[in-house]
């Protein structure tokens, strides 16, 4: 069999079609596209993922208070996030949703090879449920007066037969998978929460349910279906292609996940019971997890009841997809927490992209139209490039920034040489020096065409429209002429009031 070649995998939770796409959702998503769009910009193939979790007892009720099917209802929110991403220039490779009958089949053969081995085995529970978490909870988690921590509702105690899946069997396992991968869970601090959880003993977990029809049969006992997490988190190999009866070459070049990223309220089924089931299933775990934190807004707690939901589309409305982009991976470090606000979005707007990379831009792009005759250089000028040839050392560290998810430093390095080449425009004084010495202004131009050249590059996986505009004023990949000419020059981020 011919070797596949290995993709870089990246993913996304698969979103929950109780609710609309929201910025949380975009948050996420965006942070995927980052990635992706940098791997593949520096050749290497990528296996980018998300999709919509479709079953549950929770959208069955949700689609019946609307008067719909859970399929119907699942259709138009799944479409909904379609075109979400659309708008936010997302670029992903496949968008899984599990209600496709391939997931249905895949997860059905997962479960039954579990069943087999032993990992999965009958029994009844009588637990605490919160139906909007679709989550069991023990008593020790719950917020007084037995409320569920993350929906302050009254949880449900449930008595039910079930199928366990028996997690305390991979308790040791996990703790030396972890020991022997410390990047296995990030950020470093979560990572020590799953430990600690992990250490004060799993208990086997409930994996189907017999009162919710919406779900997935469970094929040797079809009065049960498949509880609905479980059946989402396969979707990391079902739509990777995996089959039970033996490895496929479309799996092969995909799995293992190279990143799964997820919210840090997510981080425990991903980091525990995901891994523990690809154990079970005997598969190689994805090689990094992580979680990120989430977002404010306006200060507050996102939640439909306060109605201050923020949707992709409300949230570039005004300044665009790119400045939202932007905005999301430039306000805080990724892992942490931070607050959306439109004022925090318009202030960067205006001073990082309208005044310092815009005006840079224009300020290059017109000077060299005055004083080049008309002519961007066509390759850099080794002696001349001063400028260029030091920059182009940050590569490596924006490229290792990116890869370890630290978005806000290659912002950081990519802001903090746009504003040392706006500060090095203006110590060279050009109106003067296309006086005193005309060649030395056109050598430094042409330095600094370069240089922008490099910045387009780098802000690509941000903002991808935004890169693609500089460098098609910049006229970039034309191999015929001996230089171009610029063009007109708009400007690339209107000021806003
Ligand atoms: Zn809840």
């Amino acid at each position: 069999m011919p070797e596949t070649k290995k993709k870089f995998c990246v993913t996304t939770p698969l979103y929950y079609v109780n609710y609309r796409p929201h910025i949380g959702h975009a948050y996420t998503t965006l942070a995927a596209d980052v990635l992706a769009r940098h791997m593949r910009a520096r050749g290497t193939e990528v296996f980018f993922q998300t999709g919509t979790d479709e079953h549950g007892a929770s959208v069955a009720r949700t689609a019946a208070e609307r008067g719909s099917g859970p399929k119907e209802w699942a259709d138009e929110i799944s479409a909904d996030f379609e075109r979400a991403w659309k708008l936010l220039n997302v670029n992903y490779d496949r968008f899984i949703r599990t209600t496709e009958p391939e997931h249905e089949r895949r997860v059905q053969d997962a479960f039954e090879r579990m069943r087999a081995s032993g990992d999965i085995y009958p029994g009844s529970y009588s637990d605490l449920y919160c139906a909007s978490c679709e989550n069991f909870y023990e008593k020790k988690d719950l917020l007084q007066g037995g409320l569920c921590p993350v929906h302050k509702k009254i949880v449900e105690e449930v008595s039910e037969d079930t199928y366990f899946f028996r997690l305390s069997g991979y308790e040791k396992k996990l703790l030396d998978h972890y020991a022997a991968n410390p990047g296995f869970i990030e950020p470093k601090h979560r990572a020590a929460e799953i430990v600690n959880f992990v250490r004060s003993g799993l208990r086997d977990i409930s994996v189907s349910r017999t009162k919710v029809a919406w779900g997935i049969p469970v094929r040797s006992d079809p009065k049960h279906t498949v509880y609905v997490w479980f059946d989402a988190l396969l979707n990391y190999i079902t739509g990777a292609g995996w089959e039970a009866g033996g490895e496929t070459a479309e799996f092969r070049s995909v799995w293992p996940a190279d990143v799964h990223l997820v919210g840090k309220e997510i981080l425990r089924f991903h980091a525990v019971t995901w891994p523990a089931m690809l154990m079970s299933l005997g598969l190689p775990l994805p090689r990094k997890i992580y979680a990120h934190g989430w977002w404010t807004i306006e200060g507050d707690k996102m939640s439909k009841s306060r109605g201050n939901v923020v949707s992709p589309a409300d949230a570039i409305k005004e300044y665009g997809a790119d400045a939202l982009r932007y905005f999301l991976f430039r306000e805080v470090p990724f892992g942490h927490d931070g607050n959306f606000s439109t004022e925090s979005l318009r202030k960067r707007y205006n001073s990082e992209l309208a005044n310092d990379l815009g005006n840079l831009f224009s300020r290059v792009l017109n000077l060299a139209k005055k004083h080049l005759g008309n002519k961007l250089p066509h390759k850099p000028e080794e002696a001349s490039a001063l400028t260029f040839a030091r920059l182009r050392a940050l590569d490596a560290d924006i490229a290792a920034d990116i890869e370890e998810l630290r978005f806000d430093r290659a912002l950081d390095r990519i802001w903090g040489t746009v504003g040392e080449l706006n500060r090095g425009i203006d110590a060279r004084k050009p109106w003067a020096l296309s006086k005193s010495d005309p060649a030395a202004l056109a050598a430094f131009l042409k330095d600094m065409v370069w240089c922008l050249r490099l910045v387009a590059g780098w802000v690509y996986p941000f903002m991808p429209d935004t890169s693609a505009r500089m460098q098609m004023l910049m006229s970039i990949g034309d191999t015929e002429a001996e230089g171009v000419e610029p063009q007109k020059i708009p400007p690339l981020f209107p000021r806003k009031p």
